[in-house]
């Protein structure tokens, strides 16, 4: 029952709110770091707009969202092109180009990958180390990165449990789409929809209150309520404390969560099945065990990287968090031990 599974945490709940504060602190990216990704940024900027000067060259992800953990030198960045034909084959050109135009201007480390799903180029800026992913016109990434950092904006919490959960998967070793497990991007969006399901709830969701951020991308509707100074305050009436929500956090993930048959989302906080997406059978190597949808592009499910291997690690950590919470009056240093074969 579920009443057991509830009982709480174990530790003090004082003492384990102000060491996940702490943690947090620790978490934040230093000056220099920040600064290296800024100088990297203008690098890949003077070289692509000495070739494309009509184009725009955006950052996304963690550093562009508030959501950036320190000791993650890596930086996301795509290319805006006008005109781009919507050929296959143009993006890889484009990133072939780009490889180029980097090794011209004295970049060492490039790795072209163009005949990745999403074709990029890979280097690293020569003077602050910094790895940045380069892509082309991957649009649903800028607007998925500004409705992210727009609900960062509303309540601080958001953001801490970010820090906590992206530091947990890396340690556990359960971040990392390439091996079967899931991208930092889809814990982000664990959180935001845990923070939704709260109640009351801590965020609002976004994309069901009347529209004032108006795009359309491809075939994917892209609006949503991005007036997000006004919602500040919104979780005001929701007192529990980062503690509570790490607690509650893992132990949904762990022991309530219909992993089976729910799709976990943030576009509605109406339950959405896999039944209702046809997610229910595996095509090729798209095996649907943990499904994520993404907030824009509806197709994709960002779980579709989990085999049966690693849907089962994964659980299998999310109970060992929540059993470590409710259980060790000081679960911390275990929670976020690095992970050991
Ligand atoms: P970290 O701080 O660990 O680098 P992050 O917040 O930058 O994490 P990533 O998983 O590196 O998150 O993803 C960076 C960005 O790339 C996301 O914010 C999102 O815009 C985009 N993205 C990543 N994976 C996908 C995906 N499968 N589909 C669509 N967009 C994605
Ligand atoms: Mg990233």
């Amino acid at each position: 029952g579920g009443a057991i599974l509830a009982a709480g945490p174990a530790a003090d709940a004082a003492t384990l709110n102000t060491a996940l504060h702490q943690l947090v602190d620790e978490l934040k990216p230093m000056p220099a770091e920040v600064e290296g990704r800024t100088q990297a940024f203008e690098l890949v900027q003077a070289v692509l707009l000495a070739r494309w000067p009509e184009a725009k060259v955006h950052v996304f992800g963690s550093s562009a969202n508030n959501l950036s953990i320190c000791n993650n030198n890596d930086v996301d960045m795509t290319l805006e092109l006008q005109h781009l034909p919507d050929a296959p084959g143009a993006k890889a050109a484009v990133v072939e180009e780009m490889g180029r135009l980097f090794m011209q201007a004295g970049v060492k480390d490039v790795l072209l990958l163009p005949k990745a799903r999403v074709p990029v180029v890979k280097l690293v800026a020569p003077t602050t180390n910094t790895r940045i992913d380069l892509t082309v016109n991957n649009l649903l990434a800028i607007v998925n990165t500004k409705l992210l950092r727009d609900y960062s904006v509303i309540d601080p919490r958001l953001a801490q449990l970010v820090f906590v959960v992206k530091h947990w998967a890396k340690r556990r070793q359960v971040n990392d789409a390439y091996r079967g497990t899931l991208s930092s991007y889809c814990y982000v969006l664990m959180c935001i929809a845990h923070l939704q399901h709260r109640s009351p709830p801590i965020l609002p969701c976004l994309q069901a209150l009347p529209p004032t951020h108006i795009r359309t991308i491809g075939r994917w509707n892209c609006d949503y309520h991005d007036q997000v100074e006004g919602l500040r305050g919104y979780g005001a009436g929701n007192t529990e404390t980062l503690g509570d929500l790490v607690w509650s956090f893992f132990e949904f993930w762990a022991w309530r969560h219909d992993f089976n048959n729910s799709v976990v989302t943030i576009r509605t906080t109406t339950p959405v099945s896999k039944a209702e997406k046809e997610w229910t059978k595996r095509v090729g190597n798209e095996r649907h065990l943990v499904s994520i949808e993404d907030p824009f592009e509806l197709s994709h499910d960002l779980g579709r990287t989990m085999d049966r291997q690693t849907t089962s690690v994964l659980h299998k950590e999310f109970e060992r968090a929540a059993g470590l919470l409710r259980d060790d009056p000081e679960p911390l240093p275990k929670l976020l031990e690095p992970y050991r074969a």
